[in-house]
């Protein structure tokens, strides 16, 4: 290893490299850009910039890892190497949680329930997946009565293109890159160009529990012009798996269609919760108050639309006010901080917009809709307020369009099918709820929502082994459990004339 992840470069500056064939590299042309911390603004360091001489560097380090000790081993040998990294990640755990809540703005207490523990989790699971699924055999009968035997074998697919959003760095990272390398595939990761740390600080523990080098690669930069673009049209990759924005999602199909390459999409969404009368009141708050507010709203399977059954409305209205008034912006490192800032002053702006548009178009402010007022530095962040909206037209931009911060619509509704309706409207379909204490409901209303995940009473409840992904504008594709082996391998058939 030439130079450690981040390499101090100043008393408060860090470099943040690349990590090409094992080595943490600077950018030939010397560029970098800044990573600011959303908390206060402050320069938590400079990232080295991959162009197109890196980004080749990477694919060819993992193109020669596949031909090397890495397409060698043994699925018994690769899985145990993967446990060894989930165990480090676990043995740094520290350094990757300050590490994350410095790009994130998060409170510590959720990344180090959540983020850190699931990105190491990842590596496990997925290891176990592959060591025990089988595969599919055949025989079938000939005119010579000999008979022939089909079987088929799962091969990796090559170099994956891991191409990943900021909300969850290491986690929705981590989800593709463990079951890329369990299935023998080698990779090269552009992470968010506003969380570039925990990523890189990956590499380290790959060099620490002797993954081959070339196996795991990480370019930074951003998209168009830059390393997302240089790596999608980079015919040496084979296959490419995104998380972000469906419209970027739209461009990176177009760079794949190049070579027919396949792709794995996990886009935006515009989730709605449904809440029945007969819910669990309490914890229809407490699940929508999360689902709604958990990483100041920075979640894909978060809540922005609320259809709530009208005899309980104005309750439920003045529960979840409640609610959001009850979270304490503050420093993520303070215990009884509940909710961090966004990601972003660009960020920000976005979501700035959609408050004045919900005010544009009508909409009752129910509780927030600006600007908190944030003591001393951290008036530099990007604070906003939990924000609760009523009245608005279904047709305002603000129940169309995925908004990606602290806020939702809450409308009431006065029938089953009405709720349905209202729920399916949308180009997204990633993840709904529903809360009712009535099962066959429950049931009956999950099978005619068109999304890929609805939760019955529950909200971010997740089993790694189940399927995971969107439909209609949500996504391409399902990850998780055997799913991933679909996408991350490719399924060869013998056919053996006996
Ligand atoms: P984004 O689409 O702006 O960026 C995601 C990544 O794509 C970044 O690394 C970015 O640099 C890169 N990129 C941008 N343009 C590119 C291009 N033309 N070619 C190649 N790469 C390019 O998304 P974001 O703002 O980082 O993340 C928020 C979005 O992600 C939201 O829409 C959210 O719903 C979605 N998301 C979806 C899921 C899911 O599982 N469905 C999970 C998390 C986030």
């Amino acid at each position: 290893m030439s130079q450690p992840a981040r390499a101090a470069a100043g008393r408060a500056e860090t470099r943040i490299l690349n990590f090409i064939g094992g080595e943490f590299v600077a950018a030939k042309s010397g560029k970098t850009f800044e990573n600011r911390s959303p908390v206060d603004g402050a320069l938590i360091g400079r990232v080295a910039e991959a162009g197109e001489p890196e980004v080749d560097a990477a694919v060819q380090a993992a193109r020669a890892a596949l031909a090397g000790p890495w397409g060698q081993l043994d699925i018994a040998r690769r899985s145990e190497m993967l446990y060894a990294v989930a165990d480090e990640i676990n043995r740094r755990f520290d350094d990757f949680l300050q590490a994350e809540v410095a790009d994130t703005g998060k409170p510590a207490s959720l990344a180090s329930h959540l983020d850190i523990p699931r990105g190491a989790a990842n590596f496990k699971i997925f290891a176990d997946v592959v060591k025990n699924v089988p595969s599919e055999a055949f025989q079938m009968a000939t005119p010579d009565g000999r008979g022939a035997l089909n079987y088929a074998i799962r091969v990796p697919k090559g170099v994956i293109g891991v191409i990943c959003p900021w909300n969850l760095p290491l986690l929705l990272m981590t989800w593709k890159v463990g079951p890329a390398l369990a299935c023998g595939n080698a990779v090269v990761v552009k992470p968010s160009e506003e969380t570039p740390s925990t990523a890189t600080l990956l590499g380290e523990v790959m060099n620490k529990v002797g993954v081959p080098k070339g196996v795991y690669n990480v370019v930074h930069g951003f998209g168009p012009d830059s390393a997302g673009e240089f790596l999608t049209r980079h015919r040496g990759v084979d296959a490419i798996t995104f998380t972000g924005e469906t419209r970027t999602g739209t461009a990176i199909m177009k760079a794949a269609a190049e070579g027919v390459r396949a792709v794995s999409f996990e886009l935006g969404g515009k989730n709605a919760a449904v809440v029945f009368a007969d819910c669990d009141f309490d914890a229809a708050i407490e699940g929508v108050g999360r689902a709604v507010f958990a990483n100041c709203g920075q979640v894909c399977l978060g809540t922005e639309r609320v259809y709530v059954e009208r005899p309980i409305f104005e309750r439920f209205v003045q529960a979840l006010k409640a609610k959001a008034e009850g979270f304490k912006l503050g420093r993520p490192e303070d215990k009884d901080t509940t909710m961090g800032p966004l990601i972003s002053e660009e960020h920000r702006r976005k979501v700035l917009s959609y408050y004045g548009k919900a005010v544009e178009d009508g909409a009752q402010v129910v509780t927030g809709g600006g600007v908190p007022d944030m003591p001393g530095e951290l008036a530099n962040g990007a604070w906003v307020q939990p924000t609760i909206w009523t009245g608005l037209p279904e047709t305002s931009a603000v129940i169309r369009e995925e908004i990606f911060g602290p806020c939702c619509h809450i409308a009431p509704f006065d029938a089953e099918d009405e709720a349905i309706r209202l729920a399916n409207d949308t180009p997204y379909g990633l993840a709904t709820t529903i809360w009712t204490t009535n099962l066959a409901r429950a049931h009956r209303v999950a099978a005619k929502i068109d999304v890929g995940i609805t939760w019955v009473n529950s909200w971010f409840l997740r089993d790694l082994r189940t399927p995971f992904g969107g439909s209609k504008e949500s996504g391409i594709g399902r990850e998780g459990g055997v799913h991933s082996l679909e996408f991350y391998t490719e399924l060869r058939n013998v056919c053996i004339k006996l």
